[in-house]
């Protein structure tokens, strides 16, 4: 998510802190800031919005002739975006300053037991809490304060870091964010990611996770996880600043898709508690008032209107709730009957949806609980609903959704096991063993992207000439169906369609002949010998088919043309899996057939109009 910059040299810091941040602008953000530090003070700068506004308050202040500096586009996950949420933050007595990416998830505990020894939080971020920590832990040391510092903390974290008491260092750490650093005859230089470097070098030292550095003008020390001091060498990269921006992948949709293990990781686990419950920071219901729940609509547009497909088979098979799914934009024209016993749950990554706007309106209202599951905080959406639980999918760019279709899915795993267990249908055991399979599910995604992303490319070349596909699913793998389906679609051109697979021979099964692709969705083991028997159907008309299915089913699958094999799983999180070849099909496809990937003609990434 969003950036961390640092300079220490023998320049002006402030030039190459606003450069850099300029640099990581693509990475998508809603504030910017600085600190420096200047007579034996930090000093800090920060506003909501642009890099720019950030340059116009920076240039209507005398200018700071500090060598020394840290800066942060911030892009919120904890507390709308405003001045005082934006970074730096600052500890109580000023001793500390910090900017950070990621998110801290036992911030909650944190705070409290600081409010209660009288520390007073000026934001509403889980960031503030690292720098009233600092200042706790404070040792007279700076590396081993924050060293202790970090062993407080769970969750993700890129840091950058002053101390009144250096005036001549940053300390920097990170676990589950990136940064990079670089030395050149001006200075050392610290980013989120290389974009921000390479116009001062291309030999890049890479942080790895635990290990903390001392940055001086002179160099870098490096420490590892034990605090012993380690030699790092650096990497020479012979990359341009485009290329860099995306990471090195081709398109930011491909970035986004290796993100996922990562999006889903960080959705899933800041909402399990340490004592293994399923948590939420703004939805809380009593176990009656879970018990009174009548009915759950299911609101959302596009990709969001699939993942709520998958929650719709997930929170009735645990829950026992009729779910209902809705088109936002027939919902909102439809007088549906709603009432205070009928939670309806909205999903938008932009948060700015029109459609799923006014449903959400109507729905508030009509008097129904609402619920929203948006990615960017503080938008419309989120702001409207009766409660909201953001995704924590960082900023998401390619205008086809993978990465936050993927953290919207596990938020209904986790709202499936709520509700199931508030209604007393998923307790003991049973409860423990689900959320065990669901802390393991970003590795199986981790595993599964690895294992067939080099199948996939080959796969897409049998697409390439193709006018017509059609993708075949039953209960969950039909959600899946319906993505996979949209996922060629949109972004490779290719007339697709996506069918339950019982309903083929109720019409569709007439456009099947010789040679026409179809893919069949098998992961989910309850509908298997069914899909089966429809893929029998489409072969003996000649279809050729590709099968993606789990290895428990893999010996079954000898009569297809081509198929997908998946690590088992949970068969409740198969989709979680088996989208993922689905996404790399899409994007290969496209790739060879040459189009514009991230921006797909006649796509708007966030949709304002109805
Ligand atoms: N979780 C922090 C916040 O909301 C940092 C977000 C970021 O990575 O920019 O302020």
């Amino acid at each position: 998510m969003c950036g961390i910059v640092g300079y220490i040299g023998n320049n002006r810091a402030v030039p190459y802190l606003l450069e850099g941040l300029e640099k990581l602008e693509y990475r998508g953000y809603d504030s910017a800031g600085i600190a420096t530090v200047e007579n034996g003070r930090l000093r800090i700068l920060k506003t909501k919005g642009r890099v720019s506004r950030l340059e116009a308050l920076i240039a209507s202040e005398r200018q700071s002739p500090a060598r020394i500096g840290i800066g942060h586009t911030r892009w919120a996950t904890h507390g709308k975006p405003s001045d005082c949420n934006a970074h730096p933050h600052e500890s109580q007595n000023g001793l500390f300053c910090v900017v950070h990416n990621g998110v801290i998830e036992n911030y909650h505990a944190l705070k409290q037991t600081l409010q209660a020894q009288g520390v007073t939080f000026r934001s509403e971020t889980d960031t503030e809490v690292i720098a009233h920590l600092l200042e706790q832990n404070y040792d007279g040391d700076f590396v081993s304060t924050v060293r202790k510092t970090t062993a407080m903390l769970e969750g993700a974290y890129a840091l950058c870091i002053l101390c009144r008491d250096f005036p001549d260092r940053i300390v920097c750490t990170r676990w589950g964010s990136p940064l990079v650093l670089g030395k050149s005859e001006e200075g050392c230089f610290i980013a989120s990611d290389v974009s921000a470097l390479l116009r001062h070098t291309n030999d890049i030292f890479y942080l790895d996770g635990n290990e903390t550095v001392l940055v001086t003008a002179q160099g870098m020390t490096f420490f590892d996880k034990t605090g012993a001091p380690v030699q790092k060498q650096s990497r020479h990269l012979n990359l341009d600043v485009s290329a860099a921006q995306k990471d090195g992948y081709d398109h930011f949709m491909l970035k986004e898709i290796m993100e996922q293990p990562k999006a889903v990781g960080d959705t899933i686990r800041s909402r399990i508690t340490k004592n293994g419950e399923i948590a939420f920071e703004d939805f809380h219901l009593t176990d009656d008032e879970a018990r009174a729940l009548q009915r759950i609509t299911v609101v959302a547009c596009g990709s969001a209107y699939h993942a709520g497909a998958v929650g719709k088979y997930v929170m009735e098979k645990l829950a026992r709730l009729p779910v209902e799914i809705d088109i936002a934009s027939e919902f909102r024209y439809r007088d549906p009957v709603l009432d205070a016993h009928t939670l309806v749950i909205l999903i938008s990554q932009s948060g700015e949806t029109a459609d799923t706007l006014a449903a959400l309106r109507l729905a508030n209202e009509q008097g129904a609980k609402t619920l929203c599951i948006v990615n960017v905080v503080s938008s419309s959406i989120a702001n409207e609903g009766g409660s909201v639980i953001y995704t924590h999918a960082g900023p998401e760019i390619a205008v086809a959704t993978t990465k936050a279709y993927a953290a919207q899915v596990s938020v209904f795993y986790l709202l499936a096991g709520y509700l199931a267990q508030k209604r007393g249908l998923l307790t003991g055991d049973a409860f423990r063993s689900y959320v065990r399979d669901l802390l393991a599910l970003p590795d199986l995604i981790g595993k599964t992207l690895n294992d067939c992303r080099a199948q996939m490319e080959a796969l897409s070349q049998m697409f390439i000439p193709l006018e017509h596909a059609y993708f075949i699913g039953r209960n969950l793998d039909y959600a899946c169906a319906m993505e996979a389906s949209l996922k060629l679609k949109e972004i490779s051109y290719i007339h697709s369609e996506a069918y339950a697979a019982g309903e083929l021979k109720h019409g569709t099964i007439s456009l099947i002949e010789k040679g026409t692709l179809v893919v069949a969705l098998c992961a989910c083991s309850a509908v298997f010998p069914k899909t089966l028997s429809n893929i029998k159907e489409v072969k003996a008309r000649g279809a050729r088919v590709l099968a993606v299915a789990t290895d428990a089913e893999n010996a079954a699958l000898s009569e297809v043309d081509y198929k997908v094999i998946l690590p088992n799983v949970n068969a409740l999180f198969s989709v979680s899996l088996e989208v993922l070849p689905m996404q790399l099909l899409g994007y290969y496809t496209a790739k060879n057939r040459g189009c514009d990937i991230d921006k797909p003609r006649n796509l708007a990434k966030s949709v304002t109009v109805e």
